[in-house]
């Protein structure tokens, strides 16, 4: 079976052709500026990168373009798009609604769109990526497959906010929690890596790239998770704050701060590029860093305590922690990073083994040592794999 997985942003198509079962990756590509006067596509296949520079006025002409490109003779992997057998697709919300991925049909398409309010950065283009794809594809089963999904399983205790509680009954205002196929896919390369069954395994999971987050996982499931109603809450990311006191909010307001202005700052212009004044790219920062530069220090260092924060509070939540898994573009590949978040912490009874941490690899490892009691694993994650399994498991 040949499945597309689509990842569309609101100007932007991500794509990966794969061969399933056999999980191979036959072609995969990015779409770039839709909408704009020039559009670029970058497609890859096993044997060369073509990069394809025309117009897509809107997502159904990037769709068609990307089909085309999977088709033509130069730069094609299949005959005819007839070949396609079926699409998958990332949804960042679905709400308390879907607790795993799901075919789509309207019913599906109607509370993707209202689930739109509370994540109106993604769902609107994820959803022009479901159109585009089910008019180009129409015979074709397209599968959803959530950000929010692992995190269906947290407790009330996890994720009901302590405020009034019409709140949450109004406008389902509560933790949802995302990168919710990334914390799925690790925990169960981590089961596979401890020997152990899924739902024997309590592990504290920590998906750290642009945006970060963690979960609490314990007999396989998200019993916690750091980001909350947004992305905003929990961890020191790239451009947002992650936790802090709300009321800071109201004080800035008081200053003549807008609504847009602090949804900007907060968003876009604090966590690692905010503290720093430098970026929000973990690579510039530790490079000045290493310069001497004090903010970018800092910048860093708050970045790891709360990690480490978290940890702490999540080891707590699962009570036995077998393992730490690190992911994502920071967690695969900034030692420094899991050096100093899981540093000094033998008393829970992690161990680095720091040759193994700072070797040059790119596939799953341990970087714990033998002594370890709970082991320290980095996985790549592999979100389009995972919704490709998912789509291949429910289109055949
Ligand atoms: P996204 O969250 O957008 O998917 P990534 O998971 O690629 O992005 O994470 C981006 C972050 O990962 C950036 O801060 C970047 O500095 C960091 N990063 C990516 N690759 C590397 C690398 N080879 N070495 C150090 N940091 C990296």
């Amino acid at each position: 079976m040949k499945i597309l997985v689509i990842n569309a942003g609101s100007s932007s198509i991500k794509y990966q052709m794969f061969e399933m079962p056999a999980e191979k990756v036959v072609a995969k590509g990015l779409l770039e500026k839709i909408g704009e006067e020039t559009s670029k596509l970058t497609h890859t296949t096993d044997s060369k990168e073509h990069k394809i520079e025309t117009k897509a006025a809107d997502h159904s002409a990037g769709m068609k373009l990307i089909l085309d490109t999977l088709v033509a003779p130069q730069t094609g992997v299949i005959k005819d798009i007839s070949e396609i057998n079926a699409v998958g697709h990332r949804v960042v919300h679905g709400g308390e609604e879907f607790t795993a991925s799901c075919i789509i049909n309207e019913h599906v398409i109607g509370s993707i769109e209202r689930f739109a309010d509370l994540a109106p950065l993604h769902n609107p283009p994820n959803l022009t990526g479901i159109k585009a794809a089910q008019k180009a594809l129409p015979k074709v089963p397209q599968v959803a497959c959530f950000d929010t999904a692992f995190h269906t399983t947290l407790p009330q205790t996890a994720f009901i906010y302590a405020l009034p509680y019409d709140i949450y009954e109004k406008y389902r205002v509560r933790k949802y929690g995302f990168h919710g196929t990334s914390h799925k896919y690790i925990t169960q390369r981590a089961a596979v890596m401890l020997g152990k069954k899924l739902e024997d395994i309590n592990i504290i999971t920590c998906h750290l790239g642009n945006g970060c987050s963690m979960a609490a996982v314990k007999n396989g499931k998200s019993i916690d998770t750091s980001m909350g109603l947004t992305p905003l809450e929990g961890l020191v990311m790239g451009t947002r704050t992650g936790d802090f006191d709300p009321a800071i909010l109201f004080y800035l307001a008081d200053k003549g701060y807008s609504v847009d202005d602090l949804n900007t700052m907060c968003n876009k212009k604090s966590g690692l590029l905010g503290i720093s004044g430098i970026s929000n790219d973990m690579r510039n920062l530790r490079e000045q860093a290493e310069k001497g530069d004090k903010r970018a220090e800092l910048a860093f260092d708050i970045f790891c305590y709360r990690i480490k924060k978290y940890i702490g509070a999540y080891t707590a939540v699962v009570g036995r922690l077998d393992a730490i898994v690190f992911t994502g573009g920071i967690g695969e590949n900034t030692p420094i990073v899991r050096s100093q978040t899981c540093g000094d912490l033998e008393q829970i009874g992690v161990d680095i083994d720091e040759a193994a941490n700072t070797a040059k690899s790119r596939s799953e490892r341990t970087i714990s040592s033998s002594a370890s009691k709970v082991k320290v694993f980095v996985i790549p994650t592999n979100e389009e794999l995972a919704i490709a399994q998912d789509t291949f498991s429910l289109a055949k």
